[in-house]
C-alpha cells in the first residue's frame, strides 16, 4: 500500500511508512528502511536525518517503495543496494554471489593468526564467491601471494571487480572446480567457507535469492566440506594449515575429517552467537 500519511511525501513520511511495511518481513526494519530510503535518494544513512521534513518526489519515492516491496518478500537488502560491507570493505554483489556473512569474518581473524606478518605465505581461498575473504586477507598482508576460485563464472567476474576496485593486482582469480584447475599448486594455507547448507533445509528466505550452488551440498551438508578436506593435503605444505567455515552441528564431522586426512592441531572456534563456526587444522 502507498503511504498516504500526507499530501506530499517527506524524508520522514516515507521512512516511518517503509519501517511498518518491514514490520513482519525484517529483522531490522528500522534499519533496513534507512538504508533503502538512503540508497533511494542518493543519501548515506545520517544524511537521511538532517532534513526529515524535506519533500521526496518521483521518481525517488517510488524507487523507494519498490525497493520496500522487495525487501517484504525476503530479497536481501545487500542485493537491492548492490552493496555488502565485510571486513569494513565495501563489496559488490549481486544474485549470483552469496552476500557476505559477518561471521565469515571469524575465518578471516583465524586466517590471519596463521599467516605472520614477517613470513610473506601463499594462501589459496576456494569458493570465493564476492571475493570477500581473499580481498579482506590482501588487504591486511601486504606480502602474501594469493588465489582465489570459484565454480561460477559468474561470481568470479564480481570478484574480479571487487579485487581490481579493491587491491588491484593483488589476487589471482581462478576458474576451478575445487582443486581442478590447480594441479601441482602448493599452498602454505587453504581457506575456504563452501556451500554447507543440507539439501532442503531452506528455512531461511534470504536463500531463495542466492545461488543454491552456494549454499547447498548434500543430505548432510558436508559433501563439499569431504571434497575439499580430502584432496587438500596433496596442496598444502608440510605444516600448512587449512581452514574451514561450516554450520551448526558440523564441527565433530569436519575435525574427524580432517584428522582422517592426516591434519593435527586441529580446533574449532566459535561465532558471536557461540555457535562453532570455524574448524582448522595443521597438516602434519
Ligand atoms: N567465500 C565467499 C564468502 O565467504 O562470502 C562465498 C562463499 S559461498 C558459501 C560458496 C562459494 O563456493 C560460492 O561462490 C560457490 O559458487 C562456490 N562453489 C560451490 N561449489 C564449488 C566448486 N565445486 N568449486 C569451486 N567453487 C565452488
Ligand atoms: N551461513 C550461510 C547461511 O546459513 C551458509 C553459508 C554457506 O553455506 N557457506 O545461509
Amino acid at each position: 500500500m502507498k503511504p498516504r500519511i500526507h499530501n506530499q511525501e517527506t524524508v520522514e513520511t516515507l521512512l516511518a511508512w517503509g519501517r511498518e511495511q518491514l514490520e513482519r518481513g525484517s529483522e531490522s526494519p528500522r534499519l533496513d528502511a534507512e538504508i533503502l530510503l538512503g540508497h533511494a535518494l542518493g543519501l548515506n544513512r545520517a544524511a537521511i536525518y538532517t532534513d526529515p521534513g524535506k519533500p521526496v518526489t518521483e521518481p525517488c519515492s517510488g524507487n523507494f517503495m519498490a525497493l520496500i516491496a522487495a525487501r517484504s518478500s525476503g530479497q536481501p537488502v545487500a542485493q537491492l543496494t548492490g552493496r555488502r560491507e565485510f571486513w569494513s570493505l565495501s563489496l559488490k554483489v549481486s544474485g549470483d554471489v552469496l552476500v557476505p556473512r559477518p561471521e565469515t569474518e571469524l575465518l578471516v581473524e583465524r586466517t590471519l593468526a596463521h599467516l605472520p606478518e614477517s613470513k610473506p605465505g601463499c594462501v589459496l581461498d576456494l569458493g570465493t564467491g564476492s571475493g570477500a575473504i581473499a580481498i579482506a586477507i590482501a588487504t591486511e598482508r601486504g606480502d602474501c601471494t594469493i588465489t582465489a576460485t570459484d565454480i561460477s563464472r559468474a561470481a568470479l567476474a564480481i570478484a574480479t571487480e571487487n579485487g581490481n576496485m579493491l587491491v588491484p593486482g593483488r589476487i589471482d582469480f581462478v576458474h576451478s572446480d575445487w582443486f581442478d584447475a590447480l594441479i601441482d599448486m602448493q599452498f602454505d594455507l587453504i581457506v575456504s567457507n563452501p556451500p554447507y547448507v543440507a539439501t532442503g533445509d531452506d528455512t531461511d528466505r534470504a536463500t531463495d535469492f542466492e545461488p543454491a550452488e552456494a549454499l547447498f551440498s548434500g543430505a548432510d551438508g558436508l559433501n563439499d566440506l569431504r571434497r575439499i578436506i580430502a584432496a587438500s593435503p596433496a596442496h598444502l605444505v608440510p605444516g600448512g594449515y587449512l581452514l574451514l567455515e561450516h554450520g551448526l552441528g558440523q564441527a565433530e564431522s569436519v575435525c574427524s575429517l580432517m584428522k582422517d586426512a592426516g591434519f593435527d592441531a586441529i580446533r574449532s572456534h566459535k561465532d558471536l552467537a557461540g555457535i562453532e563456526r570455524v574448524t582448522e587444522g595443521r597438516l602434519g
